[in-house]
């Protein structure tokens, strides 16, 4: 299949790998800033074939991940109303809030739906114009273009009982954000390259120079991230901090000009909390006044509902590299993707379920050292096992 099979052969990743090697002759710390490719790179084991000391961060480039524990339970507030149908991708029915999950209010009666797009959302409004009809838009710069389009259009068309419930975040200020953390371990980062399809490059030099870091924009597929590495690894012998495109196929250097337009005019800049890790200032958006009507939280009421992070849940640490998943004393025992404790254990993106989809349940570490491991393979059967769990996903956000 093309874009699959030609991406992964394994004599280009035998080259790339090599080329790596002989590149390499010291330690370094490279963060993956998306959660699709956290997952690519475990699936295949890229992250176990790099020469000693190279290390691959897990960075907090997961949408549902990030999305705050408030706006979760602001969800479960408006989903159970009796006039709302609530509209979600699938992967975000499973996150967890602070006492339930948007399938537990569906099982009470709540009138919640999966869709594939959140023009799906806007068809039921127009179906249903005695209904409250709310898109739970959550996500990067990827997923905000067609949800700043769809309240576009709900407001050219007059259609009232449509809103969004925002929950979008920004790539470059969490790269500021990591970098000016006292325990900032990162050297560099392969970009999101799905992020970059959507905005271009222009805002990656600055931080580049500024942190004095290598910014590699990559790709998704095995041999994309191996060429984003070598990239990386390059510069960093090097001792340069430039911003490079290792994703020419895709992403151009002013990105897609029509979908930037369109955030600027429905979307404004503003803080934003992530789930785990805190408040970074102007990395979400939120409606700008000419849509502000179209905002779910103050059409509901909801924007003082404040809830506190579970204390075992260790997903900040995992977004912000400073632990791995088997490093949680609660991975694989307490926390399934079953019985998720955090949202890093739900998402088709989350580095939590990426370890325990892919095999990292036996693997030496210090979740093994303490026995856990052991008992996280018993409980999960297998690998397979684990992919049928995530087989029940529906939809995703990334
Ligand atoms: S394994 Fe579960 S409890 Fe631990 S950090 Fe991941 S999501 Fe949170």
């Amino acid at each position: 299949m093309r874009y699959l099979e030609e991406f992964s052969d394994p004599e280009l990743a035998d080259r790339l790998f090599a080329d790596i090697r002989a590149t390499v002759t010291r330690p370094w710390a490279l963060m993956e800033v998306c959660g699709g490719q956290t997952h690519s790179i475990i699936r295949h084991g890229i992250d176990q074939l790099l020469p000693d000391g190279v290390e691959l961060i897990h960075g907090p480039g997961c949408p549902v991940c990030v999305t705050p524990l408030e706006t979760i339970d602001k969800a479960l507030e408006i989903a159970a109303r009796p006039d709302v149908i609530f509209c979600s991708f699938g992967d975000m029915l499973r996150v967890p809030g602070s006492g339930k999950d948007l399938f537990t209010v569906k099982s009470e009666g709540a009138d919640v739906r999966v869709v594939y797009s959140p023009l799906d959302a806007l068809g039921i409004a127009r179906q249903h114009p005695d209904r409250q009809v709310v898109f739970f838009g959550v996500g990067f710069e990827t997923t905000a273009p067609p949800n700043a389009m769809t309240v576009y259009q709900a407001r050219t068309l007059g259609i009232e009982n449509f809103s969004l419930l925002v929950s979008h975040v920004r790539v470059p200020p969490a790269i500021d954000a990591i970098m000016n953390s006292p325990v900032c371990r990162v050297q560099a980062f392969l970009a999101a390259g799905h992020v970059c399809t959507v905005m271009g490059l222009d805002e990656y030099p600055e931080l580049a120079a500024r942190h004095r870091v290598p910014i590699v924009v990559t790709g998704f597929e095995p041999l994309d991230i191996l060429e984003g590495i070598r990239r990386t690894v390059r510069q960093l012998e090097a001792g340069e901090h430039r911003v490079e495109n290792a994703y020419p196929r895709a992403v151009r250097q002013d990105g897609s000009p029509a979908a930037k337009a369109m955030l600027s005019d429905v979307f404004e800049v503003t803080d934003r909390t992530w789930r785990g890790i805190g408040t970074i200032p102007a990395s979400g958006w939120r409606l700008s006044a000419k849509y502000r009507a179209y905002d779910a939280e103050h059409r509901f009421a909801v924007t003082d509902i404040r809830t506190e992070e579970p204390a075992e849940c260790r997903s900040g640490e995992v977004l912000q590299g400073l632990i791995k998943p088997n490093e949680c004393e609660a991975f694989g025992t307490r926390c399934t993707p079953r019985n998720p404790l955090g949202a890093t254990m739900v998402s088709s993106e989350g580095a939590c379920a990426a370890y325990f989809l892919y095999r990292r349940l036996a693997e030496p570490g210090p979740a093994t050292a303490r026995g856990t491991t052991g008992t996280a393979t018993g409980t999960a059967g297998s690998a397979t096992g684990a992919a049928n769990e995530r087989a029940e996903e529906v939809t995703s956000v990334g």
